[in-house]
């Protein structure tokens, strides 16, 4: 069980009102926020171990460096990844998925491969591929999702042919909260030998990740997600597979020698982290994961459960509700309609009683088209979320639903 009054004294944005109302936070799929404990880790990171890492042999330097690869280590032991040298600090889930996008498309891609992606796709796991389409003639191919928004395992069966180079799907969706069944994703996958990068951009922050339990070839995700700074994330990668991946970007870092004539590349992580990287973002994110680790993921993952079977009741009970994503097996994501109120009408109502919810396409515009709607309202619960403020939200619902 949680503490959640205690915990809530770690994140000082909690105890803001808005518009003279005690703000209810339920964004948190689009970002979490901070404990104080990731704050004061950046301050202290600038305050007192600031200077650039690897290059130096003076003591900051030197000290900055450990912080930045023990950090590394922590992400190593949080993913259960074999080495360090798997685990790539980037700017966040976009940049991992464009790194994968660039460098395996140009490694082992030729016109006319494909790649396999679902409809629930956040639109960084599918611009990137469309960008490498349109570069070097490669296709995509697309799992549909039934009525419940999970995958249909079947046609995802289906799709596979001996042009298929790669599967790129999301560990949990941004939209519908699915968790999609991703072990037997990359089972499937591995039968045709064909490697899997998993968006764990909404998993990490809620469950468990294993990437060796799972055999996942490629693992992405975002600190800001997970109660870290913004401008960080992680790109986990087998060995086997980032050693034979060419760099990503070029300069600083990812170098071994550098003449006009020719360069030879760093070995892993380096090569993939060309320039001076966030060095204060990875310590910071660390301590979130820290802070995570502490509180306990089964916990937290309970705590949330509980919330989502709460508010899914409270929900259901409203006349002429629409819930999209109604999967057995669901992170603590609700999105829906109620009647025919716009969902952007929804949200600023909502926000005048302090209450913010995400409105919109949610960056999911294909699964917007398939359910045939233009967005929804996106409620997301965080550990530091409470049944009372659900409450509150219900009964903000009602008031809005009064109003047309
Ligand atoms: N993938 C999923 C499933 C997401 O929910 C998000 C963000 O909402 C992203 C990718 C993109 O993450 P970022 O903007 O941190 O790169």
């Amino acid at each position: 069980m949680l503490d959640i009054q205690s915990i809530r004294k770690d994140f000082p944005i909690l105890s803001h009102t808005v518009y003279d109302k005690p703000l209810i936070y339920f964004d948190n799929a689009a970002t979490t926020q901070k404990p104080r404990q990731v704050v004061e880790k950046i301050e202290n990171g600038y305050y007192n171990v600031n200077a650039n890492i690897h290059r130096g042999v003076h003591f900051l330097s030197q000290a900055a460096t450990e912080a930045h690869e023990e950090a590394r280590k922590t992400i190593q032991r949080f993913l259960n990844a074999r080495s360090s040298n798997e685990i790539i600090f980037t700017r966040g889930t976009t940049e991992s998925i464009n790194l994968i996008a660039s460098s395996f498309t140009d490694a082992f891609m030729e016109e006319g491969d494909e790649v396999i992606i679902s409809e629930m796709e956040h639109h960084s796991n599918i611009v990137p591929w469309q960008i490498q389409a349109a570069r070097k003639g490669i296709s995509l191919k697309v799992i549909p999702i039934t009525e419940k928004g999970e995958l249909c395992m079947d046609t995802y069966r289906s799709l596979f042919s001996e042009r298929t180079k790669l599967v790129s799907v999301a560990h949990i969706s941004n939209v519908l909260g699915t968790i999609n069944p991703v072990k037997e994703v990359i089972e499937i996958a591995h039968q045709h030998d064909v490697p899997v990068l998993l968006d764990g951009a909404q998993a990490v922050p809620h469950t468990k990740v294993d990437v060796q339990a799972l055999d996942a070839d490629f693992y992405v995700f975002s600190g800001h997600k997970i109660y870290g700074p913004t401008g960080i994330g992680v790109l986990y990668g087998k060995e086997d597979w980032l050693d034979k991946l060419p760099p990503y970007q070029g300069g600083g870092e990812m170098i071994a020698t550098v003449t006009f004539e020719k360069t030879t590349f760093n070995e892993l992580p380096f090569k993939f982290e060309a320039g001076t990287p966030d060095y204060i973002g990875s310590t910071a994110l660390a301590e979130a994961i820290h802070y995570v680790e502490q509180l306990g993921i089964e916990a937290i993952a309970a705590h949330e459960d509980e919330l989502l079977r709460h508010a899914s009741k409270r929900l259901e009970a409203i006349e002429d509700v629409r819930i999209f994503g109604q999967s057995v097996h669901k992170s603590s994501v609700l999105s829906f309609l109620i009647g025919d109120i716009h969902h952007y009408d929804m949200g600023m109502l909502l926000d005048r009683l302090g209450i913010a919810v995400r409105t919109g396409h949610h960056c999911a515009q294909p699964l917007m088209k398939a359910f045939g709607i233009e967005g929804t309202v996106r409620a997301s619960f965080a550990f530091y979320n409470t049944k009372e403020e659900i409450d509150t939200f219900i009964a903000g619902i009602e008031r809005v639903k009064t109003m047309f």
